[in-house]
């Protein structure tokens, strides 16, 4: 059967403006964007993408409007989604995403997901069951941690006596499945079920604090993991009452189930290997993370290659936990867009010019 569209994956770019730190060291901006067009310049390089937002792009509607709200109406029509955010840690992946608690939360992409979400589960109610659960799990060194098991450990206490919350180390990691059907499902992962906006938005806080609380702890694993916060949308459409020749009604009124999900994916750092410090340990977690970040990019590049697709070429799914883990939501009839974020500063350039590349390739 043909893939149901074309182009299943869209790719933005989203340029963040300089930052503190950038303008405190006088750095140049050194990416362009081209006037009224998705084109983006670095040195002499030159790239045309779906969207570009951000440093002089034209102003046009948000990342939002353009990007998800059509993967948030698909959800209701059944279809699977992944939101990706790539990019070089500083880049402003978190920002984009609304993952993190303080800054960005108000304009991230997860909280206008959500609150879009419950606007329409609202016009919908009256002919439409709905049920929403969510996760949000972190993959570090190709294991999959739970981040919204609540479970607080009581070691270690800090010289105050202050009790340090923590998801525990070494709790046996969640296994990812897949059924018969070609569902991926996370064995031993929380789940939990969902009636409004702000039960939504508290399970995103609080995966987000226990992601934050394990970075401070161990070297700023945030860095160097995937946060994915999935959302699944349940619905139990009741088909109107048939009426029969004799105009009775028909008993067997029809209902309509469908299941989806959104996958919201604050992806690790993809700066090189060689950034992240010189013991062993660490260079292992940069090599795992690598697995996950070159094995999604050789995905969706297959997926986004046509020719190939139509020859049955085989997609890499199984060469990460992140992309096993996304596999019934990239490809297929599944929407997939990912924001490539840039620094615009000229000390960045290599690993912005990296991060372009990259995203060139999944289109
Ligand atoms: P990442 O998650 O990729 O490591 P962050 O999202 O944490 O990067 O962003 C790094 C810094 O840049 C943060 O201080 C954030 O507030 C800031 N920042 C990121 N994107 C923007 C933006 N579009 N506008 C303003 N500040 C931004
Ligand atoms: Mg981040």
């Amino acid at each position: 059967m043909e893939v149901a569209e074309n182009c299943s994956v869209k790719v933005a770019v989203h340029i963040r403006p300089l930052i503190g730190d950038e303008r405190t060291q006088g750095c140049k901006e050194c990416v362009t964007v081209t006037k009224g067009k998705p084109q983006v310049q670095i040195g002499t390089h030159s790239f045309t993408f779906d969207h570009v937002y951000g440093n002089g792009a034209s102003p046009s509607t948000s990342i939002f409007e353009e990007c998800v709200a059509p993967l948030v109406d698909g959800l209701f029509q059944g279809y699977n989604a992944t939101v990706l955010a790539y990019g070089q840690t500083g880049s402003g992946k978190t920002y984009t995403m609304g993952t993190a608690i303080k800054d960005g939360s108000e304009t991230g992409l997860i909280p206008q997901v959500m609150n879009s979400l419950f606007k329409k589960i609202e016009t919908l109610k009256h002919q439409t069951e709905f049920q929403l659960h969510v996760s949000f799990i972190e993959i570090l060194k190709e294991e999959v941690r739970d981040l919204l098991d609540t479970e607080p450990v009581s070691k270690p206490a800090t010289p105050n006596g202050n009790v340090v919350k923590v998801t525990v180390p070494g709790r046996p990691s969640i296994q990812i499945r897949e059924s018969s059907n070609g569902v991926i499902t996370l064995a031993g992962s929380t789940e939990i079920a969902v009636s409004t906006l702000q039960e939504m938005a508290a399970c995103l806080e609080q995966g987000s604090v226990n992601r934050a609380t394990g970075s401070t702890n161990m070297n700023n694993q945030s860095s160097r993991s995937h946060a994915i916060f999935t959302i699944t949308l349940e619905q139990m459409h009741k088909i109107q009452a048939v009426y029969a020749v004799n105009d009775t009604p028909d008993e067997d009124m029809g209902e309509e189930y469908l299941c989806a999900k959104l996958h919201l994916v604050d992806l690790a750092g993809s700066e090189r290997a060689k950034r992240t410090g010189s013991d062993g340990l660490r260079l292992k977690e940069g090599i795992h993370i690598n697995r996950g970040l070159l094995a999604l990019g050789n995905v969706i590049s297959a997926l986004g290659d046509e020719k190939k697709r139509k020859e049955g070429v085989h997609v890499p799914y199984r060469d990460s936990k992140l992309t096993r883990l996304l596999q019934d939501s990239l490809g297929g009839n599944s929407k997939t867009v990912m924001i490539a974020c840039v620094s615009p500063a000229d000390i960045n350039a290599e690993e912005s010019l990296n991060t372009l590349k990259y995203a060139n390739r999944a289109r």
